[in-house]
């Protein structure tokens, strides 16, 4: 990306310096065909770029909403912790009130052996004075011992109570054993049970912390390609920028070019044309001073025009021979001020050219002038309004000036 910027660079820095000088340098047909060349590689790299930035963006696109949906499995992760978290604290409530109960239950038993202890003294004792009155003889002689039938009814059934009663004390105390031993079996399952399941919630919490952390990696991951392709998108639009500029720089050479190649026909033509009207090479008569004509040979104010007016450019501005010649009169001469009268022999030919209203004359009578040399200062004198010089042009000597004065246009491109 940074050598095609470079060489980019190079390219609108040519392009550039091509457009500065395009005058010296764009010159021959080929320029204008490598300068449209140019123009469609430049346009199809846009076209290039400007699909390599649209499938950038629907990267980014893409990932964004990865990036969403990361956010969604997260975010139910987190739930899914946070309800195992609350699954954990109910159960160590749930454990403690049950280590609370087993606690109690602990101490009822205590408090149940104790009493059995007691219990079970007192059922010896009574099995040790029945054995030693000789077993059941014992209760007989209680029996027999009557003082009346109604105190033997008595001791009957005392005897009969005790007896019954001692049956019910050890049925009693042996299935409250029972029923302890199964309640303290089934409390110490219960808190097994509820320790395991402690166990799993923790295994749990565990695994799903891993999975968010695996989660948050990969959306470091994800983030690192969006920031990269951001990086690119941006890199994207400046090769973008660098090219318009470019494209901007080639159309204007390519527009000067065709401008150039325009006025270069223009001109062309209108050489042509002088040709064809004069019978002469063009150049053979130039421009005798540089303003621009300010009043045209021809019909003006009633009369006749005799020659071309062209305004002075600045001071001290030269006039100077339209073609090589020989000068015949270099004086004060009536409303032509001091005027520069040539004769020319172009092609066995003679022209006559005339140079009014000078300021100054710097040549003499019987001077051989060559084209473009310098004649005198534009200026105002005789009947002149403002500073400028008035160009005549005749087909011949300088009396044959009423028949063959003609448009200096014939013959000069002004
Ligand atoms: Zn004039």
């Amino acid at each position: 990306m940074k050598k095609s910027l470079f060489i980019t660079l190079t390219l609108v820095t040519l392009l550039f310096i091509a457009f500065s000088f395009s005058s010296t340098l764009i010159n021959a047909e080929d320029d204008g065909d490598k300068l449209k060349e140019d123009l469609e590689r430049i346009k199809e790299a846009q076209a290039s770029l400007s699909n390599d930035m649209e499938l950038t963006e629907e990267e980014i696109k893409e990932i964004e909403e990865a990036h969403a949906r990361l956010e969604q499995e997260i975010r139910r992760v987190d739930m899914q912790i946070a309800e195992a978290i609350n699954n954990i604290e109910e159960k160590n409530i749930e454990i403690a009130a049950i280590e609370l109960e087993i606690e109690e239950l602990k101490k009822d038993i205590e408090i149940l052996v104790e009493r059995l202890k007691l219990r079970d003294e007192l059922l010896k004792n009574r099995m040790r004075s029945i054995q030693e009155n000789g077993g059941t003889i014992d209760y007989l002689n209680v029996i027999l011992g009557a003082k009346s039938f109604g105190d033997f009814l008595d001791r009957v059934s005392a005897v009969t109570t005790i007896v019954e009663q001692d049956k019910l004390i050890i049925k009693r105390h042996q299935e409250e054993m029972e029923q302890l031993q199964e309640l303290k079996s089934s409390l110490s399952t219960k808190l097994n049970d509820l320790e395991q399941q402690l166990i799993e919630l923790q295994a749990l919490n565990e695994q799903l912390n891993q999975q968010r952390f695996e989660k948050e990696e990969f959306m470091a991951q994800l983030q690192l390609k969006h920031d990269e392709l951001h990086q690119m998108l941006e890199e994207q639009e400046e090769d973008a920028e660098t090219l318009a500029a470019e494209k901007a720089a080639t159309e204007k050479a390519l527009a000067n070019w065709e401008e150039k190649k325009r006025k270069e026909a223009e001109e062309a033509k209108k050489r042509k044309e002088l040709e064809d009207r004069s019978g002469l090479p063009a150049g053979t008569f130039i421009r005798p001073s540089q303003g621009r004509v300010t009043s045209e040979y021809g019909p003006r104010w009633g009369g006749t025009h005799t020659g071309i007016d062209l305004a002075r450019i600045g001071f001290m501005e030269s006039a100077v021979a339209s073609a090589g010649g020989v000068v015949f009169k270099a004086e004060y001469y009536g409303g032509y001020g001091n005027v520069v009268f040539i004769t020319h022999n172009i092609q066995g030919f003679t022209f006559t050219t005339t140079y009014a209203h000078l300021d100054r004359i710097d040549v003499s009578v019987g001077q051989e002038v060559e084209q473009g040399q310098h004649l005198g200062i534009v200026g105002n004198t005789g009947y002149s309004t403002g500073p400028h010089l008035h160009f005549e042009l005749i087909e011949g000597d300088w009396s044959s000036r009423y028949e063959k004065r003609v448009n200096p246009r014939k013959y000069i491109i002004f």
